[in-house]
Protein backbone atom coordinates (compact mmCIF):
# COMPACT_ATOMS: atom_id res chain seq x y z
CA UNK A 1 0.00 0.00 0.00
CA UNK A 2 1.10 3.68 -0.70
CA UNK A 3 4.84 4.22 -2.08
CA UNK A 4 7.94 1.72 -1.39
CA UNK A 5 11.13 3.23 -0.65
CA UNK A 6 13.43 1.37 -2.89
CA UNK A 7 17.23 0.65 -1.52
CA UNK A 8 19.48 2.49 -4.30
CA UNK A 9 22.46 0.33 -4.85
CA UNK A 10 25.70 2.72 -5.18
CA UNK A 11 28.39 0.28 -7.43
CA UNK A 12 30.50 3.30 -8.89
CA UNK A 13 32.66 2.90 -5.89
CA UNK A 14 33.20 -0.60 -5.62
CA UNK A 15 33.01 -1.30 -10.00
CA UNK A 16 30.19 -3.98 -9.48
CA UNK A 17 27.51 -4.35 -12.00
CA UNK A 18 24.39 -4.04 -10.14
CA UNK A 19 21.13 -6.31 -10.58
CA UNK A 20 17.85 -5.27 -10.97
CA UNK A 21 14.10 -6.79 -11.78
CA UNK A 22 13.84 -7.25 -15.27
CA UNK A 23 10.55 -6.18 -14.90
CA UNK A 24 10.79 -2.64 -13.63
CA UNK A 25 14.95 -2.50 -12.65
CA UNK A 26 14.79 -2.01 -9.15
CA UNK A 27 17.73 -3.04 -7.60
CA UNK A 28 17.97 -6.40 -6.36
CA UNK A 29 21.82 -6.96 -5.44
CA UNK A 30 25.81 -6.60 -7.32
CA UNK A 31 28.07 -8.61 -8.88
CA UNK A 32 29.78 -7.82 -5.49
CA UNK A 33 27.86 -9.82 -3.50
CA UNK A 34 27.96 -13.09 -5.49
CA UNK A 35 29.00 -15.85 -3.48
CA UNK A 36 28.99 -18.43 -6.75
CA UNK A 37 27.55 -18.68 -10.17
CA UNK A 38 27.34 -22.11 -10.21
CA UNK A 39 23.31 -22.70 -9.07
CA UNK A 40 20.58 -24.29 -11.42
CA UNK A 41 17.21 -22.04 -10.60
CA UNK A 42 13.26 -23.19 -11.94
CA UNK A 43 14.36 -20.90 -15.53
CA UNK A 44 18.00 -21.99 -16.10
CA UNK A 45 21.39 -20.35 -14.27
CA UNK A 46 20.98 -19.12 -10.99
CA UNK A 47 23.52 -17.02 -8.45
CA UNK A 48 23.93 -17.59 -4.86
CA UNK A 49 23.70 -14.18 -3.28
CA UNK A 50 25.07 -12.28 0.07
CA UNK A 51 22.65 -10.51 0.57
CA UNK A 52 19.21 -8.94 -1.89
CA UNK A 53 17.61 -6.29 -1.21
CA UNK A 54 13.76 -4.67 -2.36
CA UNK A 55 12.13 -8.17 -2.12
CA UNK A 56 9.14 -9.35 -0.45
CA UNK A 57 9.36 -13.30 0.59
CA UNK A 58 6.63 -15.29 -0.15
CA UNK A 59 5.04 -18.83 1.58
CA UNK A 60 7.64 -20.86 3.64
CA UNK A 61 8.23 -24.12 2.57
CA UNK A 62 10.16 -27.29 2.46
CA UNK A 63 11.83 -27.73 -1.32
CA UNK A 64 13.92 -31.11 -1.70
CA UNK A 65 16.45 -30.13 -4.04
CA UNK A 66 19.79 -32.17 -5.59
CA UNK A 67 21.89 -31.56 -2.68
CA UNK A 68 19.01 -32.27 0.54
CA UNK A 69 15.70 -30.61 1.51
CA UNK A 70 15.19 -27.38 2.31
CA UNK A 71 13.30 -24.80 3.84
CA UNK A 72 12.91 -21.93 1.56
CA UNK A 73 10.59 -19.00 0.65
CA UNK A 74 10.57 -17.71 -2.88
CA UNK A 75 11.13 -13.94 -3.56
CA UNK A 76 9.43 -11.23 -5.20
CA UNK A 77 10.62 -7.82 -6.56
CA UNK A 78 9.07 -5.44 -4.12
CA UNK A 79 7.84 -3.10 -6.87
CA UNK A 80 6.44 -5.56 -9.19
CA UNK A 81 5.65 -8.57 -7.65
CA UNK A 82 8.24 -10.39 -10.45
CA UNK A 83 9.44 -13.39 -9.35
CA UNK A 84 13.85 -13.67 -8.70
CA UNK A 85 14.05 -16.69 -7.11
CA UNK A 86 13.98 -17.78 -3.44
CA UNK A 87 15.62 -17.52 0.07
CA UNK A 88 17.29 -20.60 1.82
CA UNK A 89 15.97 -20.12 5.56
CA UNK A 90 17.20 -23.59 6.94
CA UNK A 91 18.47 -27.27 6.58
CA UNK A 92 19.62 -29.86 8.22
CA UNK A 93 21.96 -31.07 5.90
CA UNK A 94 25.32 -29.78 7.83
CA UNK A 95 27.59 -29.47 4.84
CA UNK A 96 24.47 -27.00 3.22
CA UNK A 97 24.38 -24.68 6.39
CA UNK A 98 26.08 -21.96 4.54
CA UNK A 99 23.17 -21.43 2.21
CA UNK A 100 20.97 -20.90 5.32
CA UNK A 101 19.97 -16.72 5.23
CA UNK A 102 21.19 -16.64 1.36
CA UNK A 103 19.22 -16.11 -1.84
CA UNK A 104 19.27 -17.41 -4.86
CA UNK A 105 18.37 -15.31 -7.81
CA UNK A 106 17.94 -16.56 -11.36
CA UNK A 107 19.87 -15.08 -14.13
CA UNK A 108 16.80 -15.07 -16.64
CA UNK A 109 14.74 -12.92 -13.97
CA UNK A 110 17.42 -10.12 -13.75
CA UNK A 111 18.78 -7.57 -15.69
CA UNK A 112 22.25 -5.65 -15.14
CA UNK A 113 21.93 -2.23 -14.67
CA UNK A 114 24.51 -0.10 -15.68
ZN1 LIG B 1 10.24 -5.43 -10.41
Amino acid sequence: MGIRYSTYIDSEKTQATTFGCSGCRTHLSTSGLILSKDYRGHTGDAYLMDQVVNVTLGRREFRTMITGRYLVSDIMCHQCGHRVGWKYHQTDEKNQKFKEGRYILEVNTIVKCK
